[in-house]
């Protein structure tokens, strides 16, 4: 399979009739969409993208991208590096009929016949959707995480009204 850089923006299409493979890495200064949810748009997205003919001529974009992104620990509010490792696999589509006959294994990613797809609009979606919503450290790591869950457990039966590990509890995924 062939490999190269990473271009700006290709046609999905032709990629996967092609089989290419893409390789390489995007910075997140590029990523404005991130702002709000980093502390910092830092460090870079490492991309692998495989274009390819699935089978019933499936039109497949398979990824993996890794990061370490900066975010803040909504425990102790100090940053965090969280890493990412996320796959995906996308279907080129361009109506709903089609996207209705997917397998199941593919989300519709809907492109015209002959439209560009931008790569780093691409990655930068799929990274949005890898990061968690509340973003923590390892609580022995954490500023705010002397206790352990069974520690929180006990305050909250102490003082069910007033502790502030409530609403953090809550939030807790
Ligand atoms: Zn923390």
């Amino acid at each position: 399979m062939a490999e190269e850089k990473l271009p700006v923006s290709f046609d999905p299409v032709r990629f996967a009739k092609w089989g290419r493979r893409l390789e390489g890495s995007i910075p997140l200064s590029q990523m404005s969409r991130m702002t709000e949810q980093v502390t910092e748009l830092r460090g870079e997205v490492s991309v692998a993208l495989d274009c390819s003919m699935g089978e019933d001529r499936v039109r497949a974009l398979r990824g993996h991208i890794t990061a370490v992104v900066p975010m803040q620990c909504q425990r102790c509010m100090d940053e965090v590096e969280i890493q990412v490792d996320s796959q995906f696999s996308l279907g080129v589509v361009d109506s709903e009929a089609f996207a209705e006959k997917l397998p199941e294994e593919y989300e519709p990613l809907f492109i015209e016949e002959g439209e560009k797809l931008f790569l780093k609009e691409l990655i930068e979606d799929e990274l949005i959707l890898a990061l968690p919503i509340v973003p923590m450290h390892p609580q022995e790591e954490c500023k705010a995480g002397g206790m352990s869950e069974d520690d929180m457990n006990l305050v909250q039966e102490e003082s069910p009204q007033e502790s502030p590990f409530a609403i953090l509890k809550d939030l807790k995924i």
